[in-house]
Formats: C-alpha cells, sequence, structure tokens
C-alpha cells in the first residue's frame, strides 16, 4: 500500500489541475429498506447528486480535461455522443462555469421537440451539430474536424472522445476511488464491490487505476449498459494502462477488468424489464432516481446477483447519474411508468 511508486503515483494524481467541478466527497449513504428488500447491504455512492449540469459521472472526468485545459489556455471544448449524451451535457455546462464556448457533435439528427439533456445543452449556450447516422468510432474525427473549423477562426479548443474517457478523463474515477475507499475506512465498512454502469470504459478503467493505487477497496464490477467496441474489456484494459502511464503507474500493477455483459438487453439505449423494475424497487424504497440507459442496467445487476446470493456484504452501488433522460418522454414515460412494477413490501427504518 505505502510502496514508494504507488506512493508517487497518487502525488502525481494529486498535482493534476483540476476545475473544481466535483463537489467530492459525493455522499456515500447506507440503503436499509433497498437492501433489506434485495437481500444485500448495499450503500450508495451518489455521484447522481451534486456538480455542474445535474450531476453525473462526467463531471469527475471533465474536472481533469477542463484543469488541462484552463492551464492551457483553452477557450472552447469540442465533444461528442449521442442525443441525449449525459457527457456532452455536463461538458456544455462546465464550459459555461469556465467561460468558454461549447461545440457538441451529436449522434444521429435534431429532434422533433428539445427535451432532456438536448434542451439543456442549448440552456448552457452549446453549439449543437447532428452528424446523422455515423458510428461510435467515425465521432472522433467529426470532433477533430469541428476543433480544427475553431482553430481556423482563432480559437483555442481542446477535443474530449465520447464519454470523455481520455486517458486523463478516465483518471478522474482513480481519484474517485480513492476518495470512496477513505468513505469506506470512516464507515467502517469493507465492501468487496462496487457496481457500476459502463459503456465507454473511462469509469471502469479509472476505478481499476485507483484500486492499485489504494492498495486495496471495493473491486469494480462494471455492468455494459452498451457494447461501443468488438472487445470491450480489451478497450478498458488499454485506457486502463494508458491512464496509469500518465501518472508513473506499471501497468502491470493493474487488476484484469472484467465486464458483466448479461444485462444490455436488446442494446445500448433500449430498455429492459429488469432494469424498469429495479428502478421502481429503488424509486419507491429510497426515494433515489435511475435511469434506463445506464445506471438502472446497473441496477438490475445488483438485484439479480443479490438475489441469487453471489453479493458478499456489504457491496457499493455507484449511481452514475442520467436521470435528466427521464423528462424525455421517449425514455421516461415510454419506458418506465407503462411497465407494471410491484410496490415493495414497507420496511421500517
Ligand atoms: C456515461 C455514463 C456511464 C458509463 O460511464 P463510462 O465511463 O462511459 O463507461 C454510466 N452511467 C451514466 C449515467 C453515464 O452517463
Amino acid at each position: 500500500m505505502s510502496d514508494p511508486a504507488t506512493a508517487a503515483a497518487r502525488a502525481a494524481l494529486d498535482a493534476l489541475p483540476r476545475a473544481g467541478l466535483v463537489p467530492a466527497p459525493t455522499p456515500l449513504v447506507h440503503l436499509p429498506r433497498f437492501s433489506a428488500v434485495i437481500g444485500a447491504e448495499v450503500w450508495c455512492k451518489r455521484d447522481d447528486v451534486g456538480g455542474p449540469g445535474l450531476a453525473g459521472n462526467k463531471a469527475r472526468k471533465f474536472d481533469l480535461l477542463f484543469g488541462q485545459a484552463l492551464a492551457d489556455g483553452c477557450d472552447t471544448v469540442v465533444t461528442t455522443g449521442a442525443l441525449q449524451s449525459n457527457s456532452a451535457r455536463t461538458a456544455a455546462a462546465a464550459a459555461a462555469s469556465a467561460g468558454m464556448a461549447c461545440v457538441l457533435v451529436l449522434r444521429g439528427h435534431e429532434p422533433a421537440a428539445w427535451a432532456a439533456n438536448a434542451l439543456l445543452d442549448r440552456l448552457f449556450g452549446a453549439e449543437v451539430r447532428f452528424a446523422g447516422d455515423v458510428g461510435w468510432g467515425e465521432l472522433d474525427a467529426l470532433v477533430d474536424g469541428a476543433a480544427g473549423e475553431a482553430r481556423a477562426a482563432g480559437r483555442r479548443p481542446f477535443t474530449a472522445p465520447v464519454g470523455a474517457s481520455s486517458p486523463l478523463g478516465a483518471l478522474g474515477f482513480a481519484a474517485a476511488h480513492l476518495e470512496l475507499t477513505a468513505q469506506c475506512e470512516a464507515a467502517g465498512i469493507a465492501p468487496a464491490a462496487a457496481y457500476h454502469a459502463s459503456t465507454s470504459g473511462g469509469t471502469h478503467a479509472g476505478l481499476l487505476v485507483g484500486l492499485a493505487l489504494a492498495g486495496g477497496g471495493p473491486r469494480p464490477h462494471a455492468v455494459a449498459a452498451g457494447a461501443l467496441s468488438a472487445d470491450p474489456a480489451a478497450a478498458v484494459a488499454g485506457l486502463a494502462a494508458r491512464a496509469a502511464a500518465l501518472v508513473g503507474l506499471d501497468p502491470g500493477r493493474l487488476p484484469d477488468p472484467s465486464l458483466d455483459v448479461a444485462h444490455i438487453g436488446d442494446a445500448y439505449g433500449v430498455p429492459t424489464g429488469a432494469a424498469a423494475e429495479a428502478i421502481a424497487l429503488l424509486a419507491r424504497t429510497e426515494g433515489i432516481v435511475c435511469d434506463p440507459v445506464y445506471s438502472g442496467k446497473a441496477l438490475a445487476g445488483l438485484v439479480a446477483d443479490a438475489r441469487a446470493g453471489r453479493v458478499g456484504r456489504p457491496v457499493v452501488f455507484w449511481h452514475t447519474g442520467g436521470w435528466h433522460v427521464l423528462f424525455d418522454p421517449a425514455y421516461g414515460d415510454g419506458q418506465l411508468a407503462l411497465t407494471p412494477a410491484p410496490t415493495p413490501p414497507w420496511v421500517p427504518r
């Protein structure tokens, strides 16, 4: 834990410039009623509250990306994602708070009605462009093109990939793991795992680096909410190795990533009945809201494992945010309200 190589890497991580976007530490709270209903002691790491643009896991990544950009004298961020991207919305809000311009190149087409994250993008003053029906792999080149245009217009842009999952962005979750480990020690708990939703892999990769730096603490249990590449575990391992190298940590110290791919359903963004049930269960026992694209699928993974007796006690559910999408009728009413969900038994505090 206190060997010199790890201590030097932790110091390098601490020394990275930050933009002050994360209200750290985010709360770690026990969920007594939800725990009783699913049969496992669950603690929630609440990245769904606080931070720019109404919270979420992307603030941790953009904290480092904007920190470096401010140090470099940049004045514009160019990034990308789906129409309802939480990452794009966080970038737009962070840009507003940093006094920068924001250009978003979103996959798909201009919506008939602007709602949820897309509405917030415009409220935060971002310039929103639509890429049409392109593959995830084509978006980075479009971002580079938009950055080139900004440069030609005399601006100083920086770019962020899908999900802000660059090696530097991922390090936001290395710091987050150290934050969680300290909170667990203070609470007197030693959780075996932290369940979280995963797509672009920065959260997972960063937590693996954090686990190596902390020398202990909860192991990330990544529940895939969609597959952006053919081999997501290899993509996470590669990203974690590049993130580790940034702080001088030997990538050979990183634990192997393992990904739970049983809860994606038909595809990224397509709801599952199990996620709708898990979302209703958490909402009705604890008053905490998950979304059907990411956090609801991770929660469904936790509920399934708890019911199958596979969860050691206690366990952390890392709430990565994303609830904003419920205010788009296509996701909210269309995916949840019409799905029958049982009202759980009342459990006293
Ligand atoms: C982006 C996102 C994730 C996945 O995080 P990655 O680092 O991209 O794997 C999980 N939950 C929510 C709500 C997100 O917006």
